[in-house]
Protein backbone atom coordinates (compact mmCIF):
# COMPACT_ATOMS: atom_id res chain seq x y z
CA UNK A 1 0.00 0.00 0.00
CA UNK A 2 1.21 3.40 -0.74
CA UNK A 3 1.39 6.33 1.96
CA UNK A 4 2.15 9.89 2.26
CA UNK A 5 3.37 10.32 5.31
CA UNK A 6 6.09 8.14 7.64
CA UNK A 7 5.10 4.63 7.78
CA UNK A 8 4.33 3.51 11.90
CA UNK A 9 3.57 -0.27 10.54
CA UNK A 10 6.19 -3.05 11.37
CA UNK A 11 6.94 -4.79 8.87
CA UNK A 12 6.06 -8.61 9.11
CA UNK A 13 7.86 -11.67 6.77
CA UNK A 14 3.91 -12.04 5.29
CA UNK A 15 3.97 -8.48 4.23
CA UNK A 16 6.46 -9.86 1.50
CA UNK A 17 4.53 -12.15 -0.16
CA UNK A 18 2.68 -10.43 -2.14
CA UNK A 19 5.83 -9.13 -3.98
CA UNK A 20 7.80 -12.31 -3.80
CA UNK A 21 5.20 -15.00 -3.83
CA UNK A 22 3.87 -16.76 -0.36
CA UNK A 23 6.69 -20.30 -1.15
CA UNK A 24 9.35 -18.01 -1.03
CA UNK A 25 8.19 -17.42 2.69
CA UNK A 26 7.23 -20.39 3.83
CA UNK A 27 10.93 -21.66 2.37
CA UNK A 28 13.02 -19.25 4.66
CA UNK A 29 10.58 -20.11 7.68
CA UNK A 30 11.60 -23.99 6.30
CA UNK A 31 15.20 -23.51 6.31
CA UNK A 32 15.38 -20.97 9.77
CA UNK A 33 13.49 -23.83 11.61
CA UNK A 34 16.82 -25.51 11.59
CA UNK A 35 18.02 -22.75 13.42
CA UNK A 36 15.82 -21.56 16.34
CA UNK A 37 17.29 -20.00 19.51
CA UNK A 38 20.20 -19.90 17.32
CA UNK A 39 22.18 -16.75 18.80
CA UNK A 40 24.10 -14.66 16.37
CA UNK A 41 25.73 -11.55 16.67
CA UNK A 42 26.43 -9.01 14.07
CA UNK A 43 29.59 -6.59 14.70
CA UNK A 44 30.04 -3.59 12.44
CA UNK A 45 31.48 -0.02 12.16
CA UNK A 46 28.05 2.18 12.09
CA UNK A 47 24.29 2.07 12.91
CA UNK A 48 23.89 4.86 10.46
CA UNK A 49 24.71 5.75 6.82
CA UNK A 50 26.19 3.40 4.18
CA UNK A 51 24.90 0.49 2.61
CA UNK A 52 25.72 -1.92 6.07
CA UNK A 53 24.18 -0.51 8.25
CA UNK A 54 20.91 -0.14 6.02
CA UNK A 55 21.07 -3.50 5.10
CA UNK A 56 21.74 -4.86 9.09
CA UNK A 57 18.96 -2.34 9.73
CA UNK A 58 16.66 -4.99 7.75
CA UNK A 59 18.23 -8.38 8.24
CA UNK A 60 18.46 -8.22 11.96
CA UNK A 61 14.70 -7.90 12.84
CA UNK A 62 13.64 -10.27 9.94
CA UNK A 63 16.43 -13.38 11.49
CA UNK A 64 14.83 -12.32 15.15
CA UNK A 65 11.11 -12.73 13.29
CA UNK A 66 12.38 -16.25 11.77
CA UNK A 67 13.32 -17.53 15.45
CA UNK A 68 17.18 -16.31 15.73
CA UNK A 69 17.94 -14.33 18.46
CA UNK A 70 20.42 -11.21 17.00
CA UNK A 71 22.51 -9.00 19.02
CA UNK A 72 24.24 -6.06 16.41
CA UNK A 73 27.12 -4.50 18.44
CA UNK A 74 28.69 -1.13 16.31
CA UNK A 75 32.80 -0.89 17.57
CA UNK A 76 33.62 2.67 19.06
CA UNK A 77 36.81 4.67 17.73
CA UNK A 78 38.90 8.16 17.90
CA UNK A 79 39.06 10.31 14.99
CA UNK A 80 42.37 8.96 14.87
CA UNK A 81 40.59 5.73 14.25
CA UNK A 82 38.05 6.48 11.32
CA UNK A 83 40.26 8.35 9.49
CA UNK A 84 42.93 4.85 9.41
CA UNK A 85 40.22 2.37 8.19
CA UNK A 86 38.87 5.05 5.74
CA UNK A 87 42.32 4.89 4.42
CA UNK A 88 42.11 1.17 4.93
CA UNK A 89 39.09 1.39 2.80
CA UNK A 90 40.40 3.37 0.35
CA UNK A 91 43.48 1.01 -0.12
CA UNK A 92 41.50 -1.97 -0.04
CA UNK A 93 40.00 -0.45 -3.18
CA UNK A 94 43.14 -0.44 -4.96
CA UNK A 95 44.34 3.18 -4.20
CA UNK A 96 47.66 4.34 -2.05
CA UNK A 97 48.38 3.68 1.34
CA UNK A 98 49.74 7.08 3.32
CA UNK A 99 49.59 6.48 6.48
CA UNK A 100 52.41 6.57 9.45
CA UNK A 101 53.51 2.97 10.12
CA UNK A 102 52.04 3.28 13.28
CA UNK A 103 48.60 3.56 12.35
CA UNK A 104 48.48 -0.18 11.70
CA UNK A 105 49.78 -0.24 16.02
CA UNK A 106 46.72 2.42 16.51
CA UNK A 107 44.36 -0.27 14.35
CA UNK A 108 44.94 -2.81 16.47
CA UNK A 109 45.20 -0.53 20.09
CA UNK A 110 40.93 0.19 19.18
CA UNK A 111 40.04 -3.44 18.15
CA UNK A 112 41.84 -4.61 20.99
CA UNK A 113 39.80 -1.65 23.54
CA UNK A 114 36.58 -3.03 21.46
CA UNK A 115 37.51 -6.83 22.46
CA UNK A 116 37.91 -5.66 25.85
CA UNK A 117 34.19 -4.44 26.35
CA UNK A 118 32.40 -6.18 23.97
CA UNK A 119 30.83 -9.74 24.75
CA UNK A 120 31.13 -12.88 21.89
CA UNK A 121 28.93 -15.41 23.18
CA UNK A 122 26.98 -16.27 20.13
CA UNK A 123 26.90 -19.06 18.11
CA UNK A 124 27.43 -17.22 14.67
CA UNK A 125 29.65 -14.04 14.54
CA UNK A 126 29.32 -12.38 12.09
CA UNK A 127 32.05 -9.45 11.43
CA UNK A 128 31.71 -6.80 8.76
CA UNK A 129 34.42 -5.37 6.50
CA UNK A 130 38.05 -4.64 7.71
CA UNK A 131 37.20 -1.80 11.02
CA UNK A 132 36.43 -4.53 12.94
CA UNK A 133 38.59 -7.43 12.08
CA UNK A 134 41.24 -8.02 14.67
CA UNK A 135 38.13 -8.73 17.29
CA UNK A 136 39.07 -12.42 15.90
CA UNK A 137 41.51 -12.33 18.90
CA UNK A 138 38.74 -13.53 21.08
CA UNK A 139 38.25 -16.26 19.55
CA UNK A 140 39.14 -19.34 21.80
CA UNK A 141 38.16 -23.11 21.48
CA UNK A 142 35.00 -22.96 22.74
CA UNK A 143 33.56 -20.10 21.23
CA UNK A 144 31.22 -19.65 18.17
CA UNK A 145 31.76 -19.92 13.99
CA UNK A 146 33.33 -16.72 12.97
CA UNK A 147 31.98 -15.29 9.86
CA UNK A 148 34.22 -12.12 8.40
CA UNK A 149 31.69 -10.35 6.15
CA UNK A 150 33.69 -8.15 3.80
CA UNK A 151 31.83 -5.60 1.17
CA UNK A 152 34.33 -4.56 -0.32
CA UNK A 153 36.09 -5.29 -3.78
CA UNK A 154 39.17 -7.24 -2.69
CA UNK A 155 40.08 -8.18 -6.16
CA UNK A 156 43.28 -5.41 -6.34
CA UNK A 157 44.08 -4.45 -2.64
CA UNK A 158 46.97 -2.19 -2.02
CA UNK A 159 49.49 -5.15 -0.69
CA UNK A 160 50.87 -3.21 2.67
CA UNK A 161 47.06 -3.09 3.99
CA UNK A 162 46.20 -6.50 3.03
CA UNK A 163 49.76 -8.20 4.02
CA UNK A 164 48.66 -6.72 7.53
CA UNK A 165 44.53 -7.34 7.53
CA UNK A 166 45.68 -10.94 5.81
CA UNK A 167 46.63 -12.74 9.15
CA UNK A 168 43.43 -12.02 10.99
CA UNK A 169 41.14 -12.40 8.11
CA UNK A 170 42.74 -16.03 7.77
CA UNK A 171 41.40 -17.23 11.17
CA UNK A 172 38.23 -16.75 10.80
CA UNK A 173 35.56 -19.96 10.02
CA UNK A 174 34.62 -18.38 6.69
CA UNK A 175 34.51 -15.53 4.91
CA UNK A 176 31.70 -14.00 2.26
CA UNK A 177 31.94 -11.75 -0.37
CA UNK A 178 29.52 -9.38 -2.45
CA UNK A 179 30.69 -10.89 -5.53
CA UNK A 180 32.55 -13.45 -6.94
CA UNK A 181 35.27 -11.46 -8.47
CA UNK A 182 35.89 -9.38 -4.91
CA UNK A 183 37.45 -12.94 -3.00
CA UNK A 184 40.88 -13.43 -2.50
CA UNK A 185 43.10 -16.63 -2.31
CA UNK A 186 42.69 -17.64 1.71
CA UNK A 187 42.79 -20.43 3.83
CA UNK A 188 39.14 -20.53 4.87
CA UNK A 189 35.90 -21.33 3.12
CA UNK A 190 34.50 -18.46 1.29
CA UNK A 191 30.78 -17.95 0.66
CA UNK A 192 28.67 -15.41 -1.78
CA UNK A 193 26.03 -13.12 -0.68
CA UNK A 194 24.42 -9.72 -2.63
CA UNK A 195 23.42 -7.30 -1.36
CA UNK A 196 20.58 -6.41 -0.95
CA UNK A 197 17.18 -3.65 -0.32
CA UNK A 198 14.20 -4.11 1.62
CA UNK A 199 11.01 -3.60 -0.81
CA UNK A 200 8.92 -2.69 1.99
CA UNK A 201 11.41 -0.40 3.64
CA UNK A 202 10.73 3.67 4.17
CA UNK A 203 13.38 3.97 1.43
CA UNK A 204 12.12 1.59 -1.25
CA UNK A 205 8.11 1.62 -0.74
CA UNK A 206 6.01 2.98 -3.36
CA UNK A 207 4.69 6.50 -2.50
CA UNK A 208 2.22 8.80 -3.77
CA UNK A 209 3.28 11.17 -6.33
CA UNK A 210 1.99 14.06 -4.26
CA UNK A 211 4.71 13.28 -1.41
CA UNK A 212 7.06 12.90 -4.33
CA UNK A 213 6.32 15.76 -5.68
CA UNK A 214 5.90 17.57 -2.47
CA UNK A 215 9.73 16.41 -1.27
CA UNK A 216 10.98 18.02 -4.65
CA UNK A 217 9.45 21.21 -3.93
CA UNK A 218 10.66 21.41 -0.38
CA UNK A 219 14.27 20.94 -1.68
CA UNK A 220 13.76 23.87 -4.71
CA UNK A 221 13.84 21.14 -7.17
CA UNK A 222 11.08 21.17 -10.25
CA UNK A 223 9.51 18.24 -10.94
CA UNK A 224 7.96 19.46 -14.43
CA UNK A 225 12.12 19.46 -15.21
CA UNK A 226 14.49 16.47 -16.04
CA UNK A 227 16.07 15.89 -12.87
CA UNK A 228 19.38 13.82 -12.86
CA UNK A 229 20.24 12.50 -9.20
CA UNK A 230 23.17 10.37 -7.57
CA UNK A 231 22.17 9.36 -4.14
CA UNK A 232 26.21 9.01 -1.98
CA UNK A 233 27.69 9.67 0.54
CA UNK A 234 30.10 12.64 -0.10
CA UNK A 235 33.30 10.40 -0.97
CA UNK A 236 35.88 10.68 -3.63
CA UNK A 237 35.12 7.32 -4.71
CA UNK A 238 31.81 7.90 -5.31
CA UNK A 239 33.38 11.03 -7.45
CA UNK A 240 30.27 13.79 -6.90
CA UNK A 241 33.08 16.64 -8.90
CA UNK A 242 32.99 13.85 -11.82
CA UNK A 243 28.66 13.49 -12.08
CA UNK A 244 28.77 17.40 -11.66
CA UNK A 245 31.15 17.63 -14.83
CA UNK A 246 28.95 14.71 -16.77
CA UNK A 247 25.85 17.15 -15.77
CA UNK A 248 27.60 20.11 -17.37
CA UNK A 249 28.24 18.73 -20.21
CA UNK A 250 24.56 17.07 -20.64
CA UNK A 251 23.34 20.44 -19.99
CA UNK A 252 24.99 21.82 -23.19
CA UNK A 253 22.58 20.21 -25.10
CA UNK A 254 19.03 19.68 -22.59
CA UNK A 255 17.69 21.31 -20.15
CA UNK A 256 17.90 19.61 -16.56
CA UNK A 257 18.28 19.94 -13.19
CA UNK A 258 21.09 17.60 -10.88
CA UNK A 259 20.43 16.53 -7.47
CA UNK A 260 23.46 15.30 -5.96
CA UNK A 261 22.13 13.88 -2.09
CA UNK A 262 24.18 12.47 0.58
CA UNK A 263 24.74 12.98 4.34
CA UNK A 264 27.71 11.17 6.40
CA UNK A 265 28.29 8.02 7.88
CA UNK A 266 30.11 8.24 11.48
CA UNK A 267 32.38 5.97 10.27
CA UNK A 268 33.57 8.36 7.50
CA UNK A 269 35.69 11.67 8.29
CA UNK A 270 35.79 12.84 4.23
CA UNK A 271 32.64 14.10 3.71
CA UNK A 272 32.71 18.01 4.67
CA UNK A 273 36.17 18.53 2.25
CA UNK A 274 34.33 16.13 -0.24
CA UNK A 275 31.51 18.42 -0.03
CA UNK A 276 33.42 21.73 -0.57
CA UNK A 277 35.40 20.44 -3.45
CA UNK A 278 31.97 19.79 -5.03
CA UNK A 279 29.94 23.19 -4.16
CA UNK A 280 33.36 24.94 -6.01
CA UNK A 281 32.97 22.79 -9.74
CA UNK A 282 29.60 23.26 -8.98
CA UNK A 283 30.05 27.38 -8.86
CA UNK A 284 26.68 29.54 -8.61
CA UNK A 285 24.59 27.15 -10.81
CA UNK A 286 21.16 27.24 -9.71
CA UNK A 287 20.15 24.28 -11.32
CA UNK A 288 22.34 21.98 -8.97
CA UNK A 289 21.14 20.76 -5.32
CA UNK A 290 23.88 20.57 -3.58
CA UNK A 291 21.69 18.07 -0.20
CA UNK A 292 23.30 17.12 2.73
CA UNK A 293 20.85 15.29 4.13
CA UNK A 294 20.78 14.43 7.80
CA UNK A 295 20.59 9.89 8.67
CA UNK A 296 16.85 9.93 8.97
CA UNK A 297 16.49 11.19 5.28
CA UNK A 298 15.49 7.52 4.13
CA UNK A 299 12.01 8.47 2.79
CA UNK A 300 13.07 11.70 0.98
CA UNK A 301 16.01 9.70 -0.37
CA UNK A 302 13.28 7.66 -1.57
CA UNK A 303 11.03 10.16 -2.81
CA UNK A 304 14.29 12.03 -4.95
CA UNK A 305 14.79 8.76 -6.45
CA UNK A 306 11.17 8.31 -7.54
CA UNK A 307 11.03 11.65 -8.94
CA UNK A 308 14.04 11.60 -11.15
CA UNK A 309 14.39 11.47 -14.79
CA UNK A 310 17.90 9.22 -14.82
CA UNK A 311 20.22 8.03 -11.83
CA UNK A 312 23.26 8.00 -12.16
CA UNK A 313 25.88 6.33 -10.27
CA UNK A 314 29.37 7.55 -11.12
CA UNK A 315 31.73 5.66 -8.89
CA UNK A 316 35.04 5.23 -9.36
CA UNK A 317 35.45 2.21 -7.23
CA UNK A 318 32.51 0.91 -5.45
CA UNK A 319 31.88 -2.68 -3.17
CA UNK A 320 28.40 -3.49 -4.01
CA UNK A 321 26.48 -0.27 -4.80
CA UNK A 322 22.54 -0.38 -3.04
CA UNK A 323 22.02 2.78 -4.24
CA UNK A 324 21.90 1.08 -7.81
CA UNK A 325 19.49 -1.34 -6.97
CA UNK A 326 17.63 1.09 -4.83
CA UNK A 327 16.98 2.98 -8.37
CA UNK A 328 16.22 -0.19 -10.44
CA UNK A 329 13.71 -1.00 -8.09
CA UNK A 330 11.80 2.33 -8.36
CA UNK A 331 12.10 1.76 -12.30
CA UNK A 332 14.52 4.31 -12.71
CA UNK A 333 16.74 4.40 -15.98
CA UNK A 334 20.20 4.00 -14.32
CA UNK A 335 23.76 4.89 -16.00
CA UNK A 336 26.25 3.52 -14.24
CA UNK A 337 30.58 2.86 -13.72
CA UNK A 338 31.42 -0.66 -14.57
CA UNK A 339 33.34 -1.18 -11.33
CA UNK A 340 32.72 -3.17 -8.26
CA UNK A 341 29.43 -4.86 -8.01
CA UNK A 342 27.49 -2.23 -9.82
CA UNK A 343 28.34 -4.36 -13.44
CA UNK A 344 26.01 -7.23 -11.53
CA UNK A 345 23.12 -5.00 -11.27
CA UNK A 346 23.04 -3.04 -14.36
CA UNK A 347 23.44 -5.42 -17.44
CA UNK A 348 24.42 -3.00 -20.11
CA UNK A 349 22.01 -2.25 -22.65
CA UNK A 350 19.66 -4.66 -20.41
CA UNK A 351 19.05 -3.29 -16.84
CA UNK A 352 20.46 0.20 -17.39
CA UNK A 353 23.81 1.42 -19.13
CA UNK A 354 26.87 1.57 -18.05
CA UNK A 355 30.09 3.84 -18.53
CA UNK A 356 33.64 4.54 -17.86
CA UNK A 357 34.78 7.56 -18.05
CA UNK A 358 32.85 11.76 -17.63
CA UNK A 359 32.16 12.00 -21.04
CA UNK A 360 30.77 8.32 -21.22
CA UNK A 361 28.45 8.85 -18.50
CA UNK A 362 27.13 11.93 -19.94
CA UNK A 363 26.86 10.48 -23.53
CA UNK A 364 25.04 7.97 -22.05
CA UNK A 365 22.44 10.27 -20.11
CA UNK A 366 21.93 12.24 -23.27
CA UNK A 367 21.18 8.89 -24.93
CA UNK A 368 18.79 7.96 -22.71
CA UNK A 369 17.14 11.12 -22.58
CA UNK A 370 16.65 10.96 -26.22
CA UNK A 371 15.21 7.33 -26.11
CA UNK A 372 12.67 7.85 -23.92
CA UNK A 373 11.10 4.65 -24.46
CA UNK A 374 14.37 2.72 -24.19
CA UNK A 375 14.84 4.10 -20.75
CA UNK A 376 11.61 3.06 -19.55
CA UNK A 377 12.29 -0.37 -20.73
CA UNK A 378 15.75 -0.56 -19.36
CA UNK A 379 13.81 0.90 -16.26
CA UNK A 380 11.59 -2.18 -16.10
CA UNK A 381 13.73 -4.77 -16.64
CA UNK A 382 15.67 -3.43 -13.96
CA UNK A 383 13.04 -3.76 -11.54
CA UNK A 384 12.59 -7.41 -12.53
CA UNK A 385 16.20 -8.15 -11.95
CA UNK A 386 16.40 -6.51 -8.51
CA UNK A 387 13.58 -8.62 -7.73
CA UNK A 388 15.00 -11.63 -8.52
CA UNK A 389 18.46 -11.18 -6.83
CA UNK A 390 19.01 -8.67 -4.78
CA UNK A 391 15.93 -8.59 -2.46
CA UNK A 392 16.10 -8.70 1.42
CA UNK A 393 14.64 -12.40 1.41
CA UNK A 394 17.08 -13.69 -0.59
CA UNK A 395 20.36 -12.51 1.40
CA UNK A 396 18.33 -13.72 4.69
CA UNK A 397 18.08 -16.97 2.78
CA UNK A 398 22.08 -16.84 2.03
CA UNK A 399 22.75 -15.46 5.55
CA UNK A 400 20.65 -18.95 6.94
CA UNK A 401 22.24 -21.36 4.72
CA UNK A 402 25.91 -20.35 5.57
CA UNK A 403 24.93 -20.48 9.01
CA UNK A 404 23.80 -23.79 8.31
CA UNK A 405 26.75 -25.16 6.75
CA UNK A 406 28.84 -24.10 9.69
CA UNK A 407 26.76 -25.91 12.04
CA UNK A 408 26.95 -28.98 10.00
CA UNK A 409 30.80 -28.83 9.77
CA UNK A 410 30.85 -28.87 13.80
N1 LIG B 1 22.33 6.69 1.90
C1 LIG B 1 21.58 7.35 2.84
N2 LIG B 1 21.81 8.66 3.03
C2 LIG B 1 22.75 9.33 2.32
C3 LIG B 1 23.53 8.63 1.37
C4 LIG B 1 23.30 7.29 1.18
O1 LIG B 1 20.70 6.77 3.48
O2 LIG B 1 22.90 10.51 2.53
C5 LIG B 1 22.06 5.27 1.71
C6 LIG B 1 21.75 4.86 0.30
O3 LIG B 1 20.40 5.10 0.00
C7 LIG B 1 22.13 3.38 0.35
C8 LIG B 1 23.33 3.39 1.29
O4 LIG B 1 23.21 4.55 2.09
O5 LIG B 1 21.10 2.64 0.94
C9 LIG B 1 24.64 3.44 0.53
O6 LIG B 1 25.01 2.17 0.17
P1 LIG B 1 25.98 1.90 -1.04
O7 LIG B 1 26.24 0.45 -1.07
O8 LIG B 1 25.43 2.53 -2.28
O9 LIG B 1 27.31 2.71 -0.70
P2 LIG B 1 28.26 2.81 0.60
O10 LIG B 1 27.90 4.11 1.24
O11 LIG B 1 28.00 1.62 1.47
O12 LIG B 1 29.64 2.84 0.01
Amino acid sequence: MSTASPSTHVIRLDDYAPLLGAPEISQLRALASRLQGRTMQMVNSTAMGGGVAEILNRVVPILEELGLSVKWDVITGGNDFWEITKAFHNALHGGPYDMPPESFEIFLAYNEQNRARMQFEAEFILVHDPQPVALIKARHDHSGHWLWRCHIDLSQPNPEVWKFLEPYVSRYDGAVFSSPAFARQLPIPQYLSYPSIDPLSEKNRDLEPEFVRGVLERFNIDPQRTILTQISRFDRLKDPVGVVRAYQIVKRYFDCQLVLAGGGATDDPEGEAVLQEVHQVAGNDQDIHLLNLPPWSAIEINALQRGSTIIIQKSLREGFGLTVSEGLWKKKPMVASAVGGIPTQVIHRHTGLLAHSVEGTAYQVRFLLSNPALAQRLGEQGHEHVREHFLITSQVRRHLTACLHLKNKG
